[in-house]
């Protein structure tokens, strides 16, 4: 079916399906019906983009699971600040976030529940240099689905008029979604913004898509135009954390193996270490638990390169890749060694290095990863139930040896010489005596 807009696909889809779909509850339905009818009296377009009809649309060919689901875009074409300002009637809610794009996001506190939404103003983007932030301005529906990555984001489902429960389609996005094709909207859109070429990554493997042809083509283009080598460190980045924070552990394998296969660490112009991904991504799952996503992300871009010298593509300052360097030197010396030491001696060495650079290391030299996996996990958990206050009013001097006594502690109890509170007393007062 073919609507006013010339191009333009719309398609009917079953409306009360959709919203049970997007709102899981009676007053989340509620909500979004009391959106749509100001939508209406207002004479704005509202509708949903991206990756909520996406995943609508997969959901109902059976292939994502409900749990899959993220969040949804809630679009207007429109004055969203005026819209939002309307809204207040009744409604309790907090900006949480307004951004240069004309974006907000909002939380709605309707009855027992709360819900973050976000609002969008439809859109049109201009880019005006090789991988730099496009300019915004307000625009209609259509500018908003052209300016997107894939054509399987590039659909929209009308919640009012003129296209209320009509799915809207301008460039076949229905058509790539059933083929399961990852397919970028024109030739230079890896040059506007190579950040895309990550996104269709964690979309082929988080979806088990294909790249179709002219995926290939963009990025060849972007390959010539040198866009990627452009990209700024801090979005490079953005996107390496999103393989991890966003997609997750076991997902990972796959998505580095398929951005080396395509060539794009190379050409974002960072050597990575290959034959190191299989151990990265072990040691990251097993740290999982134990790691903020801030320290995890940090194991992961310095176990994700060749070369010390790549950090600084990656973000890392002079300062500290020297650091790393004197202690990378260090710790070489350590590896032949590492079985021959004593607990004592490795727990020397251990308590030293910042647990994110330790585990960096477990990745660069397999031979450690056993021992740092140990530590992190069993060995830098025990403490001694005494601690300094306790020591001191058994007669420690304040300062250093009291720090060196807690840690001699903790080794007797790590060995299993020391088991209680009563022991360690016992043995600090027979170390006392042999001491005097
Ligand atoms: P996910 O399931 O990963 O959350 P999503 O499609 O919702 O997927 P978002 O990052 O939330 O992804 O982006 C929302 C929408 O904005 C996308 O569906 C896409 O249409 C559009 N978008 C996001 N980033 C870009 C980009 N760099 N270039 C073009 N369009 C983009």
């Amino acid at each position: 079916m073919t609507g006013t807009t010339p191009g333009l696909k719309v398609y009917p889809i079953d409306f009360a399906d959709f919203i049970d779909f997007v709102a899981k509850d009676r007053e989340a339905k509620k909500f979004l019906l009391r959106l749509r009818d100001l939508a209406q009296k207002r004479g704005e377009f509202l509708y949903f983009a991206g990756g909520m009809v996406r995943d609508y649309l997969l959901f109902k060919k059976g292939r994502l699971s409900f749990k899959e689901i993220k969040d949804s875009d809630l679009v207007l074409e429109g004055n969203l600040e005026e819209f939002l300002q309307e809204l207040n009637g009744g409604i309790k809610k907090e900006i949480l976030f307004k951004s240069q794009f004309l974006t907000y996001k909002v939380r709605v506190f309707l009855g027992k529940i709360s819900l973050e939404v976000d609002f969008i103003t439809a859109r049109k983007e201009v880019y005006e240099g090789i991988a730099q932030l496009p300019k915004v301005f307000p625009s209609n529906f259509l500018d908003d689905l052209l300016r997107r990555d894939f054509t399987i984001n590039s659909l929209a489902i009308g919640l009012s008029p003129p296209y209320e429960g009509l799915l809207l389609d301008p460039l076949d996005g229905k058509k790539d979604l059933e083929s399961a094709l990852i397919k970028p909207l024109h030739l230079y859109s890896f040059v506007e913004d190579p950040t895309r070429i990550f996104r269709g990554i964690r979309y082929t493997v988080r979806l088990d898509f294909s790249f179709a042809e002219e995926f290939y083509q963009a990025l060849e283009v972007c390959y010539q135009k040198e866009a990627l080598k452009r990209l700024s460190s801090t979005r490079l980045v953005n996107e390496l954390r999103l393989y991890l924070l966003k997609e997750g552990e076991d997902l990972l394998p796959d998505l580095l193996e398929t951005t080396y296969q395509l060539g794009v660490f190379e050409n974002a112009g960072i050597e990575v270490a290959r034959e190191n991904f299989p151990v990265l991504c072990e040691v990251l799952k097993e740290i999982k638990e134990e790691f903020s996503p801030k320290e995890r992300e940090r194991v992961y871009l310095l176990g994700l390169v060749a070369t010390l010298s790549d950090l600084e593509r990656l973000g890392f300052s002079e300062v500290e890749v020297k650091r790393l360097a004197n202690l990378l030197h260090d710790i070489k010396g350590l590896c032949n060694r590492i079985k021959k030491l004593s607990l004592k001696e490795k727990l020397d060495w251990f308590d030293k290095i910042r647990r994110d650079y330790l585990c960096a290391f477990a990745v660069i030299f397999p031979e450690l990863k056993e021992e740092v996996l140990r530590y992190l996990k069993i060995y830098s958990k025990v403490r001694p139930e005494l601690n300094g206050e306790d020591l001191k009013k058994l007669g420690f001097k304040p300062g250093k040896d009291i720090g060196e006594i807690l840690k001699l502690l903790r080794l007797k109890r790590l060995e299993g010489t020391i088991k209680n509170k009563k022991e360690e007393i016992e043995f600090l007062k027979n170390f006392l005596v042999k001491n005097q």
